[in-house]
């Protein structure tokens, strides 16, 4: 018998995608499913994923509170949010009323709001204040099934206050049961204060920042978003060649609002995504997919900023680019912290199927992580991090759209979400 300390049972559908790096092309929507299905974990790892009948006969059930009934719900694994901006201060509420009303991005942004007014929010705000904050985000996210999460600074845009935000994502991250992956974007866009002479911003970036967040182990990744706002493809490459050869890992902001050429860049600085994509060209395609760089979509930021133009995903998942979701949380075009919103527009806005959108979510957002290998999908050997939702199978996560129904969430082999709401923190 398999020794077990937590098992899920009364499973109607298990749903996950299989394997330790991104699926592509007709793969990304091929799951396995299993009927009346049971789970056991040990020591935080999964060690069995069968029917329910074959776990009984195999498995030492472990007895009350450890033998979670899942009442007919639907297991999946827990989503992955490969794009978020999570250490923020200050909201935009208001920049959103005025954009309803009609005023453009780049009116907005003339007047001092956008991506500057977070940061003076940002800088005005104690570490302490950004922890609580972060934490709080964390909490919400996690609630909403979320059980890995990319995080990206960028609203310091100096070295104090960069690190004041990578500071208050790992305080924030530690001991919490969603897992963290930071991210360095400090060429997120040129800070006012540098805007006569942005080549000094550059040099800082390069010769300062960089070396000290590597020195101090506070990012995984560097970022940074190339735009007629924020940095050209040469800038760029200064940054993320830099970054690279210091030991980071890159991703970009890419092609977001203009076909900048951004996708090829990404290829060529064999980045681990490029995000956005809504204007990539054919040959940003072709170039992705040579390289394998994962195509991060973020539909709730394109419904957001209201913009025509949509990524091409089904072009992307022909070409064989590993295609994942994210919901690119930021308090200006994305103030939304829940993958649920980002899985249902990517089916009913980019025509992913609702099983390809759950490997985008999970697993291939996992591989844009370099965690496929630990997380992403429910198999034996891998971190228990899954989740059961009150709906009967997996189509209704998307079918009955804007409704939660986040049952329980298994993160790390532990209980973190019990019946909806955060269960008391286990001994460590
Ligand atoms: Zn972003």
């Amino acid at each position: 018998m398999i020794p077990a300390d937590l098992a899920v049972v009364g499973i109607s559908e298990l749903a996950t995608p299989e394997g330790r790096s991104a699926r592509t092309g007709p793969d990304l929507g091929r799951l396995r499913t299993i009927r009346d299905a049971g789970i056991a974990v040990r020591d935080g790892a999964i060690v069995f994923v069968g029917s329910e009948r074959e776990l009984r006969e195999a498995v030492e059930v472990p007895p009350g509170d450890a033998t979670i009934d899942a009442r007919g719900g639907t297991v999946v694994p827990g989503f992955v949010d490969a794009h978020t901006h999570l250490p923020f201060a200050g909201w935009r509420e208001q920049e959103f009323a005025r954009r309803l009303m009609g005023a453009t991005y780049a009116e907005i942004a003339a007047e001092g709001g956008g991506i500057l007014s977070t940061v003076a929010a940002t800088r005005r705000a104690s570490r302490d204040e950004l922890i609580a904050l972060a934490s709080e985000r964390l909490d919400a996210m996690l609630a909403a099934g979320t059980t890995l999460a990319e995080a990206k600074s960028g609203y310091g845009l100096d070295l104090a206050n960069e690190i004041k935000q990578l500071e208050a994502i790992r305080i924030a991250a530690s001991g919490h049961p969603l897992r963290v992956v930071p991210t360095f974007l400090g060429a997120h866009t040129v800070p006012a204060e540098r805007r006569a002479d942005r080549g000094r911003y550059l040099d800082e970036l390069v010769g300062t920042m960089i070396p000290e967040i590597v020195g101090r182990r506070l990012a995984v990744y560097a970022d940074a978003f190339v735009d007629a706002r924020a940095f050209s493809i040469a800038e760029a490459r200064r940054v993320l060649g830099a970054a690279r050869e210091a030991g980071l890992g890159v991703r970009l902001h890419a092609d977001q609002l203009a076909d900048d050429g951004a996708a090829a860049l990404a290829a060529e600085l064999g980045a681990a995504s490029a995000d956005h994509l809504e204007h990539v060209s054919g040959g940003g395609i072709e170039a992705l997919a040579g390289a394998g760089t994962v195509a991060i979509l973020l539909p709730a930021a394109r419904l957001f900023l209201m913009q025509e133009a949509k990524p091409p995903a089904r072009r992307l998942i022909d070409a064989g680019v590993p295609v994942a979701l994210a919901t690119d949380f930021n308090p200006g075009t994305a103030p939304c912290e829940a993958m649920g919103p980002t899985l249902e527009l990517a089916s009913l806005t980019l025509g992913l199927s609702v099983d390809e959108a759950l490997t985008a979510a999970t697993l291939n957002a996992a591989h844009a992580l370099g965690l496929a290998g630990e997380t992403g999908s429910i198999e034996v050997g891998k971190r228990a991090d899954f989740v059961v939702h009150a709906v009967p199978n997996r189509h209704h996560l998307v079918y009955r759209f804007g409704v939660r129904r986040v049952e329980t969430v298994v993160a790390g082999g532990r209980v973190a979400i019990r019946r909806g709401v955060r269960a008391p923190r286990d001994r460590t």
